[in-house]
Parts: C-alpha cells; structure tokens; sequence
C-alpha cells in the first residue's frame, strides 16, 4: 500500500511544483464525448485520437492491474508566456522555449517511481507525459490538481494553465486518494472564448481545425490559398493567446526551476533571423526544445 503524503514529498523532491493522486478506473463518459467530438470533425488531422480509443477509456488495458494514476506538474511561465507586442509577427508559444517537457517529466517521473521503489521494491507501473492515450487533464481533476477551462486545458488555482503534466500509473492501492477542488473554477468568465483569433474555443472543447496549435505544428499540407483558412495571427509554433489572457494566468509565478528556463527568446528574433537560419544552425540551436519536433521549413513555411 502506497502512502499518500510520502508519495507527495518525493514528488516535491524530484522538483514536481504540483502532485495528485487519483484511483484508476474507467472513464467511459469522457470515451464518449471523445468519441462524438471526434465525429463532429474536431479532431481534423490529429488522427492519434481516433487510435487506442479502448485503452484511453480504460488505464488498466494500458497498464495491466493499474490501481493508481500519480499525477504530477511542472509549472513553466516564463516572461515569454506574459504576451508579445501586438505586431510581433515571430512568435512561439513559451512552452516551446525551454527543453523538451517530454525529456524533462519523463526523467523526473522515473527519479519519483525509484523513490517509491526504495520502500516499495516490487512496485510496477509505467510513466507517460502526453505519449499515451490517457484522460491525464480527467485524472489531473480527479487528482484534486485544478479544473478544465473553458479552452479545454487543466487550469490550477496556483500556477493557471501554464503547467506541464505527467502520469505515473502504478499497480499499487494508496491508503488515500485526492478529491476534486470545491468552490473554485472559471465562474463568469470568458475571456479565452473572446480572444481566441480564430474562434476555436467551444467552451471546454477546441475545434482543432481552426486551432493556431494545429496548424503550426502538426499539419503536414500547405496551407490553402482561399479566404476562408484560419490564419496563424503571427504564431510560427504553437499559440498562447487563450492562456495569457486567463485571470490565473496573469496572477501565477513566473517559475524559476532551471529546468523550465527558456533557452531562447524569440521576442529577440526577426523573421529575417528565422529565414536567414541553416538547417544545421536550426538543428544545433533547438535540438532539445520541442521545435526539435518541428523543422526549419515549417516554421519558414509559417512566416510566409
Ligand atoms: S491555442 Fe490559439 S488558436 Fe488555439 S484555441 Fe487557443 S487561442 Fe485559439
Ligand atoms: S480565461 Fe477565464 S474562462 Fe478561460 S480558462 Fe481562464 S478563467 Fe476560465
């Protein structure tokens, strides 16, 4: 049996800013809705939503004999995460500045599950961080973490949306569980619904084919000549706006952790600096970062 408040001090030790822990179990309303917003053509390419739906809507066909799903964050504003100039035509959004969160989560997971293994030798489990088909913002609720925002991301009262989470599901009972926040939540407001450029906020759904997201990371096809493509406002890799203008965004930290520095400032490039870039320059400069997952000519593909 797992200790709940040991498992929280191990995860403060390897560096996780937040850490949860919800009970596995199956989540087959949120399968469902998945499933009709996938219908509805939310999901545009991202054709790895459709896969795994079975094992998504149930851990333990991910995890034979999960009991436990740990869910832990790292909070990452930094002062690229407070906004542009209004005519900055080069941005990147600002998770995008540090190294790569996958990299980053997954070693401090491990470090966490070999913590728990030194009082709990036979402990099975496997960690993931956006790499599996898992509900992790759904047990990031359950976990007692934050709530989902009307723009569909795990907002937390301490450090808004501007976190990074990570999963480690293990096959052992905790002797507690965290419950969901009470009394707190988006209330009245709006403001990520108002400001997306695109109008892709659904409140608490994204359409993805409108999404800056979207379009500057993951679509392979050139973009379409006629009017009606959603335009990238500026964004060359990923897109901020329905976070900085989120109240609980505004008001968390700036983090300071070494390992959610940025290690560039894209407020400090041209898109001449961008055009101007070799390929090997490009590769050299961003190969931890998350644009290592992108390439030279998306992103000049993006400035045009
Ligand atoms: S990331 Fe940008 S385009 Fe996508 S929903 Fe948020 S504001 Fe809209
Ligand atoms: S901007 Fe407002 S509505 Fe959107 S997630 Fe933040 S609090 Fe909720």
């Amino acid at each position: 049996m797992l200790d709940l408040e040991h498992i929280k001090r191990c995860a403060a030790e390897v560096g996780f800013d937040l850490c949860g822990v919800a009970k596995c179990h199956p989540m087959s309303s949120d399968g469902a809705f998945l499933q009709r917003w996938l219908e509805e053509g939310n999901g545009s390419t991202l054709a790895y939503l459709e896969r795994n739906a079975e094992k998504r809507a149930d851990t333990t066909l991910l995890v034979e004999g999960a009991k436990s799903v740990i869910v832990c964050a790292i909070a990452y504003k930094n002062p690229i995460s407070e906004g542009y100039a209004p005519d900055c035509r080069t941005k990147i959004a600002s998770y995008a500045c540090a190294e790569d969160y996958h990299t980053t989560i997954r070693r401090m997971l491990q470090q966490l599950c070999e913590r728990l293994r030194s009082e709990h030798p036979t402990l099975r489990g496997r960690v993931f961080t956006d790499s599996a088909p898992i509900f992790e913002k759904r047990y990031a609720v359950e976990a007692g973490l934050g709530w989902i925002g009307r723009q569909s991301l795990l907002v937390t009262p301490q450090f808004g949306t501007f976190v990074l989470l990570g999963e480690a599901v293990v096959c052992e009972e905790c002797n507690g569980y965290d419950v969901p926040l009470q009394g707190v939540g988006c209330g009245e407001c709006r403001r990520c619904i108002d400001v997306c450029p695109n109008g892709a906020v659904l409140d608490r759904h994204i359409d993805t084919r409108r999404c800056i997201s979207r379009l500057t990371i993951e679509r392979e096809e050139e973009p379409m000549a006629e009017t009606a493509e959603p335009t990238l406002h500026g964004w060359l890799f990923g897109c901020d706006e329905c976070q900085t203008c989120c109240p609980y965004n505004r008001r968390a930290p700036i983090a300071t952790a070494p390992h959610v520095a940025p290690l560039f400032d894209p407020r400090e490039m041209s898109a001449e600096d961008w055009q101007k870039m070799s390929e090997a320059e490009f590769a050299s400069r961003f190969a931890t970062t998350p644009l290592s997952r992108s390439s030279r000519e998306r992103i000049l593909r993006n400035i045009k």
